[in-house]
């Protein structure tokens, strides 16, 4: 509570950068440039020193363990009623799905909200604490349901079949028509059907090279509140967790025909994304949420009563300094 006070005093919105480590395919030349403390971040390129403030910097050897941390409290004020988002954004290969989904040994940010979830839920006896679970990816402008058998949606050349439709009911709650909503009795239920959903996605795209990093994926935990179990009244909240497409310009990649497509519909949605942040930081009246299916679906969820945290991954190497150049100043506007 005394953090969401905190929260609250400073905004709602919480931007933090990562860095990933080396890799042996990297090419070995150190990013000189990345010196930091633990709020800002220093980029050179060509002799140019640009500084950013964020809210916490996660250097090369932070730990899934010290993002966790420092994500925890932001997550749990799901279960204080607040609706929340965490968006993993950045370049292709900056670490955005290792951040969030991680590996079997070293598991990222969902799975471990999925566990702290059924924690809380169980060492909370004032309150009944209930979850369902969704997992859908957005794809040119197409929404997909990540929870359905496989076979009914195959490839994305028969997407319509899978196209699902976003509606605004009358008190401006977003539905997703059709969209499977599973409930979540217990840990072991969620990550089933959370590894079904990440395997779901992985297998539609293997003939399509990379197209992967071309789509969003969001997963969404609905939290039911109850001041008691026999209450009838129930509070509902969302956590969603959006592990966006690469954030990489066009020109760089060179792309042409349907990847040329598929960067164009990712950097649509995600400035249509930075706006309607940038938007709501500002506190304006006008929120520009059509602008794209990613926003439409989050309308309900970004607004007064959410947390968003923006998480930037970024690329330790040289060669792609412009790109991280690009990456925080789309956190800086959000910030
Ligand atoms: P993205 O989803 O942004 O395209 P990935 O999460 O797939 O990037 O990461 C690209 C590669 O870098 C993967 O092999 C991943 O395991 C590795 N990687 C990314 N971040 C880290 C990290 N913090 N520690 C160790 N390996 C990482
Ligand atoms: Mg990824």
């Amino acid at each position: 509570e005394a953090l969401n006070k905190i929260l609250d005093i400073k905004g709602s919105i919480r931007v933090f950068c990562r860095v990933r480590p080396f890799l042996l395919t990297d090419k070995r030349r150190i990013h000189e440039p990345i010196s930091t403390g633990s709020e800002k971040i220093v980029i050179q390129l060509a002799g140019i020193r640009k500084e950013f403030e964020l809210d916490k910097v996660f250097l090369q050897q932070a730990s899934q363990d010290d993002v966790f941390v420092e994500v925890e409290p932001i997550l749990k004020s799901a279960l204080d009623g607040h609706n929340v988002c965490v968006f993993a954004y950045g370049q292709t290969g900056t670490g955005k799905t290792f951040t969030m989904d991680g590996t079997n040994e070293k598991p990222g940010i969902l799975p471990r909200a999925l566990k702290e979830l059924f924690n809380q839920a169980s060492l909370n006896n004032s309150r009944s604490l209930t979850f369902s679970m969704s997992m859908l990816e957005v794809y040119m402008g197409n929404l997909r349901d990540l929870l359905v058998p496989k076979s009914s949606c195959r490839a994305y050349g028969a997407l319509t079949q899978c196209n699902l439709n976003i509606q605004t009911d009358s008190k401006g709650l977003v539905e997703i028509e059709g969209l499977t909503d599973v409930p979540i009795p217990d840990f072991a239920t969620a990550r089933w059907w959370y590894t079904k959903g990440r395997r779901v996605r992985a297998t539609s795209w293997t003939s399509v090279n990379e197209a992967s990093s071309r789509s969003h994926c969001l997963t969404r935990i609905t939290v039911y509140r109850r001041g008691d179990a026999s209450e009838a009244k129930v509070e509902v909240s969302k956590l969603w967790m959006v592990d966006l497409g690469g954030s990489e310009r066009l020109l760089k990649t060179g792309a042409t025909g349907l990847t040329l497509d598929e960067g164009r519909a990712i950097n649509l949605s995600l400035s249509a994304l930075g706006d309607v942040i940038a938007a709501l930081r500002k506190k304006r009246s006008y929120v520009p949420f059509r602008n794209s299916k990613l926003t439409q679906i989050l309308k309900d969820s970004l607004g007064d009563r959410s947390k968003v945290l923006m998480l930037v991954l970024v690329s330790p190497c040289e060669e792609d300094t412009a790109e991280t150049i690009c990456s925080l100043s789309f956190a800086k506007r959000a910030r």
